[in-house]
């Protein structure tokens, strides 16, 4: 059995206990597929982890980078309070609008709470309001070429005590292999030098296995 087998079959053993079948989230991967979104999507397992980090900072307003088709903004929005709300950010204007379908499916007070922002997240981004810094969390999972910029209006618009997660910092470890090249790769290094030398978070990685291969996230404490 190669490893990948072991991964996803442990990733779905697991879930079996922990993640319940739920209705609006495989509508949301299946009318996605459907509409030929990219398959990259976070998993079942690091959706829930969203989510459970989103309830276990009490966080009120969430801020995302990369909508595609909404799957990770179902589970960050089940996680807030009624009267809180995430902003997500999309360049596509097809995924932007499939994403709506499944927000919309998964429930009119789910819905409601997330405001898709259409545009370059980096435009989208240095037009939000920062004063008093509004977000508890903000996810950022969108193109590598923008991650500094991410990092860094992240950093502006969230409170202190807030968290930025950082989705595909380990990509079958890349940024550690001098001989790997690659753009993506080339930024992740960049970006953790900046973190290292910025006195304002404290942050870690952690390397993930399961359904989609071997990555990790890095999980940044905003003092
Ligand atoms: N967070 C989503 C989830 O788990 O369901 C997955 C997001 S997917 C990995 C990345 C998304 O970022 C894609 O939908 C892509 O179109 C979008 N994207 C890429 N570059 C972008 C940019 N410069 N500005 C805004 N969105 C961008």
């Amino acid at each position: 059995v190669n490893s990948q087998e072991i991964w996803t079959r442990e990733d779905d053993y697991q879930n079996s206990f922990l993640i319940p079948q739920d209705d609006a989230l495989d509508f949301a991967t299946e009318n996605s597929s459907k509409n030929e979104l990219p398959q990259i999507a976070v998993s079942p397992a690091q959706g829930k982890f969203l989510y459970l980090i989103a309830k276990s900072i009490g966080a009120k307003r969430v801020l995302e980078v990369g909508t595609l088709g909404g799957y990770s903004a179902i589970w960050l929005s089940r996680a807030l309070p009624p009267d809180g709300d995430l902003v997500t950010l999309e360049s596509e204007e097809k995924h932007a609008m499939v994403a709506r379908q499944n927000l919309d499916n998964a429930g009119a007070d789910i819905s409601a709470r997330v405001k898709i922002i259409l545009g370059s997240a980096t435009d989208s981004l240095v037009q939000l309001k920062c004063v008093p810094r509004p977000f508890d969390l903000a996810f950022i999972d969108a193109d590598k070429s923008g991650f500094l910029t991410y990092y860094t209006e992240a950093k502006r618009l969230v409170r202190s005590g807030g968290v930025i997660l950082i989705d595909n910092m380990v990509r079958r470890g890349g940024p550690s292999d001098p001989t790997n090249t690659e753009p993506a790769n080339v930024k992740i290094r960049e970006l953790l030098q900046l973190i290292k030398d910025d006195k304002e978070v404290e942050a870690t990685t952690i390397s993930t296995v399961g359904v989609k291969g071997y990555d990790g996230f890095t999980y940044i404490l905003r003092k």
